[in-house]
């Protein structure tokens, strides 16, 4: 980036001074989090989540944001936050719900029972998204106090309903349409690998779910009239097996309708990552060969750019261990969508109808469980390189860039309308085990978080423009 420095930065001693903050108050920022890990904000469980919104706000007004709790029935609450001062706004979009916690034996201490161990706090949600959000704030507040006014303006949106696919999102942002004015945009957290380098990506993909429902009688039959009667079971069996060729790659026309070709600098971006993590798979699910013969760049390609077509699980009939004789009247598959800008989860699920409908299984029903499209931003915008810069400084190792994470994040519902840049920035662990057993965080990891966003208000605050993504 060249151009002039609107604004003085903070010198090397204010960082020194920030940095020195940040550990002394390490310690009790611990403690904190350890008391909002202990709220199960599960999705499903509404007091528990309604607790968790409580004190989220409580927390930002206690940091003197300027708190609104946007409400509407049926959705858990958007808490919005919003401190500093100035011509730029950044928004950092974070959640409150955690994943479920269960299979409770897996756990070695209880999940909601968090706690400090090996340097290490350990709870569900320690890093997705309570120890990702927290540290973002620890930050501006020791900004603050070792450097002096935030530089721009941070607004905090924080959802309860992202682990269950941010349906009500959309709809909350919509009863304050001005949340969605900013000039850029923190997912909800940023990655380091094993050995402590980070990574940074500039979006994520989106996704569909939908479930297919086949009926083919008014109810279930005993299996001496199977002669006679159609079994749901082997119909949807048969409209599934239209879905991908021999090889396993989907086979219906349209799916990827919408998908913008990857541009030269992504492509680029892919080039220079480390195969290894190709290696990791093949290691990991002992496999040979992927699908179609993937390998090398194409197979990094296509984890990026395809659009997927995955087979959740099917059901149909009677499947306990003991026999028994019956012809199935319903059968259900739940399936997902993977995809990427600018496909329309409408227009997947159109492609689906039509081939269906092509293939003569037009009595097969499709249900639509969620649908968010994908958001990327370019990886050498100024935002992306920005938060890999002061993620490089904070942990001295080269940042290694990528164009999206193989997940879904909720970014398209915030920055969509006014093309918000948006990039990760932090320090989630690639063995935090979110979603799984045993989550956990490093409190080493917290700090690093902290003085990343600290570093990355101050740069985001000088940058000579913020362009929109094309
Ligand atoms: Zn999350």
């Amino acid at each position: 980036m060249t151009g002039p420095d609107p604004l003085p930065g903070p010198h090397e001693g204010a960082w020194a001074a920030f940095d020195a903050l940040v550990a002394e108050r390490l310690p009790q920022w611990a403690e904190e989090l350890i008391a909002y890990l202990a709220i199960p904000s599960e999705g499903g469980d509404a007091a528990s989540l309604a607790d968790a919104a409580a004190w989220t706000a409580a927390r930002l007004a206690r940091a003197g944001a300027a708190v609104e709790v946007i409400a509407l029935d049926g959705v858990p609450p958007l808490v919005v936050g919003e401190l500093g001062e100035g011509p730029r706004t950044i928004t950092a979009v974070q959640h409150y719900d955690v994943q479920p916690a269960e299979p409770f034996e897996l756990w070695t201490t209880p999940p909601y029972a968090p706690h400090v161990r090996d340097g290490r706090v350990w709870a569900r949600g320690a890093t997705d998204n309570k120890g990702e959000f927290l540290p973002r704030l620890w930050a501006l507040e020791a900004y603050r106090d070792a450097i002096g006014p935030l530089p721009c303006r941070v607004r905090f949106l924080v959802e309860g309903q992202e682990e269950t696919g941010s349906g009500g999102l959309d709809d909350l942002l919509d009863q304050a349409p001005r949340l969605r004015e900013a000039d850029a945009a923190l997912i909800e957290g940023g990655g380091l690998d094993l050995n402590g380098r980070p990574g940074v990506v500039g979006g994520g993909k989106g996704i569909v779910v939908f479930e297919l429902f086949a009926k083919t009688m008014a109810h279930d039959a005993h299996s001496s009239l199977s002669v006679l009667l159609h079994n749901a079971g082997h119909r949807l069996i048969a409209a599934l097996a239209t879905f991908w060729d021999a090889e396993g790659r989907p086979a219906i026309a349209g799916l990827d309708a919408g998908r913008r070709p990857p541009t030269p600098a992504q492509l680029d971006v892919i080039a220079a990552q480390d195969q290894q993590d190709l290696a990791d798979i093949r290691a990991d699910w002992a496999v040979e060969r992927f699908i179609g013969g993937l390998d090398g760049v194409a197979a990094m390609e296509a984890l990026t750019f395809q659009t997927t077509l995955n087979l959740q699980g099917l059901w149909a009939g009677h499947t306990e261990p003991t026999p028994k004789t019956v012809t199935p009247a319903e059968a259900h598959a739940r399936l997902d969508v993977r995809i990427v800008p600018d496909q329309r989860p409408d227009e997947v699920l159109a492609a689906v109808r039509r081939h269906l409908d092509a293939h003569g299984f037009a009595d097969v029903d499709i249900r639509k469980r969620e649908g968010e499209p994908a958001w990327w931003t370019p990886p050498d915008h100024v935002v992306v390189t920005t938060a890999a810069a002061v993620s490089t400084e904070v942990a001295g190792q080269e940042t290694t860039l990528g164009v999206s994470m193989a997940g879904t994040v909720p970014m398209a519902q915030v920055c969509a309308r006014h093309r918000v840049p948006c990039t990760t920035l932090g320090a989630g662990r690639a063995d935090c085990r979110a979603h799984a057993p045993d989550e956990n965080i490093r409190l080493d990891d917290l700090a690093a978080a902290a003085k990343m966003m600290g570093r990355f208000v101050a740069a985001f605050a000088r940058l000579p423009e913020v362009p929109r993504v094309p």
